[in-house]
């Protein structure tokens, strides 16, 4: 799943390529793909991409009066499309232009989950983007210790909980745990002003570092591919400590950590499994 650097680099890349062209047509490949019904995406037709935006991990393309929000979901991709071909393969829908590429958003899969919501502008406080938390970027350090200790949950499941933080995802979570050397399993009202303190620098670090690749590249990259100390990396020595960084599984999740680094040594018990014992 692409997360904010993924998206926020695409977001900048497209505005490059795309900024100032007229759009001519809006093209859906399945019933699925509009998840809105007014305004109509015709109401942007004639007019000019302005910019493409991020909020989280949706792309927003700024067309002045109406917005059209994309969320990529799991396997979506919004690609430049020379080929513009009748049935385009995961073809989702397409932004035609008046001259130049048109925008294809595509879903590996049968899920069919990513999706456009044509929004009007003033309206871009609604749904879909209203239930999300703030953008892990616009926290500070104060909001987010206050944000710790008005939930008590992991800190693991707060990172990746959009209502909470927007932004990140499992690989990000794991990551930031792991810069800010606390167990994924921590709970965010006994960390205190330290502790978030300590995930406040490791978020910026973490988000910097995939950004600062994924601008270095053409398209949106895969988790394989994006750099990282702990996140797919299970039986491999941490970069930091040389310990061996370990999986466990939580809630549906697996979770990438060093003990050395993050829990005192401790191997954490497989809750999915646990649950069973108890
Ligand atoms: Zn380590």
């Amino acid at each position: 799943m692409p997360e904010l650097p993924e998206v926020q680099a695409h977001a900048e890349r497209l505005t490059e390529q795309f900024r100032g062209a007229t759009l001519t047509k809006f093209v859906p490949f399945n019933f699925t793909a509009l998840k809105t019904a007014v305004p109509r995406p015709e109401e942007a037709y004639g007019h000019q991409l302005q910019r493409v935006g991020r909020r989280c991990k949706y792309l927003l393309l700024d067309m002045g009066d109406v917005h059209f929000v994309i969320h990529l979901m799991q396997g979506g991709r919004l690609l430049v499309d020379t080929q513009q071909s009748a049935k385009p393969r995961n073809g989702q829908a397409r932004f035609v232009f008046a001259e130049g590429p048109a925008l294809l958003l595509t879903e590996a899969g049968k899920e069919r989950r990513a999706g456009v919501w044509c929004i009007a502008t003033d309206q871009l406080a609604g749904p879909p983007l209203n239930r999300l938390g703030p953008d892990a970027l616009e926290f500070t350090e104060a909001s987010l210790a206050a944000a710790f200790a008005a939930d008590n949950m992991r800190v693991h499941g707060f990172l990746r909980d959009q209502h909470k933080i927007a932004g990140l995802g499992r690989m990000l979570a794991n990551e930031v745990c792991h810069r800010a050397k606390v167990s994924p399993f921590a709970m965010t009202a006994k960390m205190g002003a330290g502790g978030a303190a300590a995930v406040f620098a490791a978020i910026h670090e973490a988000v910097d570092e995939g950004l600062a690749y994924e601008r270095t590249r053409t398209d949106m990259s895969s988790s394989a591919d994006r750099p990282g100390r702990v996140h797919n990396r299970a039986g491999q020595p941490c970069p930091v400590c040389t310990d061996t960084i370990r999986s466990v599984s939580y809630s549906g999740y697996t979770v990438a950590y060093c003990p050395t680094c993050q829990t005192g040594g401790k191997v954490l018990a497989d809750n999915t499994t646990s649950r069973f014992l108890r």
